[in-house]
């Protein structure tokens, strides 16, 4: 302890625990209005929300905290790097030069230029009407490249967009990892064409909702999600946020005619709560108590949602119990067909229901464009066209209109062109490494899940990613955890053994 250290160390952790707990306010408000409050209250929630957030930022960009920072800058250089002290100081400083780099000015030009593009998106994609949408899009595309001039030293110009989500990652690394796994899913796909059609219609007969709710909760219970510090509740677009380390919600919505949609996203939002949950009591007040960026947090999701959710031995134990609840549309259907039905793998148009093998490629797809057109190597013009020549390149399947084309994602209309969708796909990826390592170092888990016990795997899970929170960066963290370098193998590996048994063929 040298240059009066804890003392500075203390202050700056009274004034970060400041801006945790107003975030979390700002959860509580989000939650909320996503949720419970009527429609009534928009405007003034809108308000609330934004009046929150400047506090919480100009509390996070004072100067006093630069200094803090500055000050404490020998004691950090002192210790190991995997101290605690180090770890917040770093991620602190982090998240402090992002805040601060980038002018008032052009923080408020980007935002009202979002909420103008969200409404031409809103009027554009029912319409199919690409001409008014496009010149939304050069703009945001002109901010994003000016966006990421604030960070200036950069490899690749998407560098700074990807980092701002997932750290570390650039395009550099991601870019022959993406290409790797979709010349190796592209003909996957192509041969899973062949094979006969998986007969879904199971799926959409009658579900009453509460039946649904109770078995989706059950499941996420008896995943480890624990209720008595979280809780689900009904929205439009699922999601889950943590108003502390001892309250992470879940949402949901449910449709009595699509028995798969509620219950795998209830699965997949546990993922992220659990993950939430997990992060070590000590960080609580900190930037480090979250968890570590997107794809980390996508593979938490993607491995409980798929990994186990939609595995044969889960099912083994589950399926009497769902035949139970609903004996009318499951009560002839046996388990095999049921376990085909929520595995199918068919081309489609639209990212959200595509199924686990196609789902890469369509990230994959608008990666690419965002990296082309922020290269200047594509016109904004020539992104409708050239959406449906990757589609039916990639994935054997073309779009008659728009709708179901590029405009079918919000992402890019609000603002957010470049250094996303990266992460659904990284989350996929680092899944697929993650539970191989799990494999490997407890071999009983399979077993374990098929008697309904998920145990091993929470607590495995929980030790080496989830209390660590922020703490480590995710290359280290892959690195750690599974001691490889983040690899697509383990996930192709995956796909390969899982939907070659499902569909009978070899991939
Ligand atoms: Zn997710």
């Amino acid at each position: 302890m040298t240059n009066g250290a804890p003392a500075a160390l203390a202050e700056l952790k009274v004034r970060l625990q400041e801006i945790y707990d107003l975030n979390g306010a700002v959860a509580v408000l989000y939650w909320d209005e996503s949720t419970h409050m009527p429609e009534g209250g928009a405007a003034g929630r809108g308000r609330q929300i934004a009046t929150l957030q400047s506090v919480i930022h100009s509390k996070f960009t004072a100067p006093e905290i630069g200094r803090l920072l500055d000050q404490l800058e020998p004691y950090r250089a002192a210790l190991a790097d995997d101290h605690d002290d180090a770890a917040l100081l770093r991620v602190s400083r982090r998240d402090y030069d992002r805040a601060t780099k980038v002018p008032a000015a052009f923080v408020s030009e980007a935002a009202l230029h979002s909420s103008a593009g969200y409404e031409a998106w809103a009027k554009a994609r029912p319409t199919n009407d690409a001409a008014l949408i496009l010149p939304f899009l050069e703009k945001t595309v002109d901010l994003r490249r000016r966006y990421a001039d604030f960070f200036p030293g950069y490899q690749h110009v998407a560098d700074p967009l990807i980092d701002g989500n997932d750290p570390g990652m650039t395009v550099a690394l991601l870019r022959p990892l993406f290409a790797r796994l979709r010349d190796e899913l592209s003909p996957m796909v192509a041969t899973i064409a062949t094979c006969p059609v998986v007969d879904d219609e199971l799926l959409h007969r009658h579900y009453p909702e509460a039946h649904q709710w109770a078995f989706g909760e059950k499941l996420a219970a008896a995943y480890g999600y624990d209720f008595n510090r979280g809780g689900q509740a009904k929205t439009r677009h699922p999601f889950c946020v943590n108003f502390s380390i001892d309250d992470v919600r879940i949402t949901t919505r449910i449709d009595e005619h699509d028995l798969a949609g509620g219950l795998f996203s209830t699965l997949h939002e546990s993922g992220h709560a659990m993950y939430e949950q997990g992060v070590g009591h000590q960080y609580s007040g900190t930037p480090l108590a979250s968890g570590t960026s997107s794809g980390v947090h996508e593979s938490q999701s993607r491995l409980w949602e798929n990994m186990v959710g939609r595995s044969h031995g889960l099912w083994q134990h589950y399926y009497p119990d769902l035949q139970a609840l609903y004996p009318d549309a499951l009560g002839d259907i046996p388990l095999d067909n049921f376990y085909k039905a929520i595995n199918k793998v068919q081309p489609s148009l639209i990212r959200t229901e595509a199924d686990e093998v196609t789902y890469n490629l369509h990230v994959i797809i608008r990666f690419e464009l965002e990296l082309d057109v922020l290269e200047g190597k594509l016109a904004v013009r020539d992104i409708p066209e050239e959406w449906h020549a990757r589609y039916q390149k990639y994935l054997g399947v073309h779009s008659p209109d728009h709708r179901n084309g590029f405009l079918q994602d919000v992402h890019w209309f609000q603002g957010d062109f470049g250094g996303g969708f990266q992460g659904y796909t990284l989350g996929n990826v680092m899944a697929g490494q993650i539970y191989a390592a799990a494999l490997a170092a407890h071999p009983s888990i399979p077993t374990e899940i098929a008697a309904g016990h998920f145990a091993t795997l929470k607590h495995w899970l929980t030790q080496e990613i989830y209390t660590h929170g922020r703490k480590y960066e995710p290359a280290e963290l892959i690195q750690r955890v599974t001691g490889r370098p983040l690899e697509v193998e383990p996930y192709l590996a995956y796909l390969r053994t899982k939907f070659g048994a499902l569909y009978g063929v070899t991939l």
